[in-house]
């Protein structure tokens, strides 16, 4: 199979395994971000050569501007690969992605939510209840 196939073949596979939604960036040079989940989860940049797989993280750079810092997983050379072992490969990056990214989530005390790190006010209470019960919560 020549490498365009595969890298649409490949695109194909991001789209469907990954979780919803999926936002897809293209880049200048011809790579591809895409950033799955809600709140997001997994990150995966796909050059002509490589797929890297990230869990996702974010930092607050002001109080509205949410900065992403993944955490990078796995980088897998697709055109060395067999098309069996690439694809088993890629699926388990990101199911070791989304399970390292939900392992921080933290259950809220209010709501019992499971809330993204960056969406906790502060230990035990997420951000919306913190607003709710603003005075109340300490
Ligand atoms: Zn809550």
């Amino acid at each position: 199979m020549d490498a365009p196939e595969r890298f649409d073949q490949l695109i194909a596979f991001l789209e469907s395994q990954l979780p919803a939604p999926v936002d897809r960036q293209e880049a200048a040079d011809g790579s591809m971000q895409f950033t799955a989940g809600d709140p997001a989860q997994v990150v995966v940049v796909l050059t002509d050569q490589s797929v890297v797989v990230s869990e996702f993280a974010g930092v607050w750079e002001s109080p509205f501007t949410l900065a992403p810092r993944p955490r990078r997983v796995g980088v897998l050379k697709w055109r060395r690969l067999p098309e069996t072992s690439l694809f088993n490969a890629l699926t388990a990056l990101i199911k070791g992605a989304r399970e390292a990214r939900q392992s921080r989530f933290h259950t809220c005390r209010y709501c019992g939510n499971r809330t993204a790190p960056e969406w906790m006010h502060d230990d035990g209470v997420c951000q919306s209840c913190a607003d709710q019960h603003s005075g109340a919560v300490h």
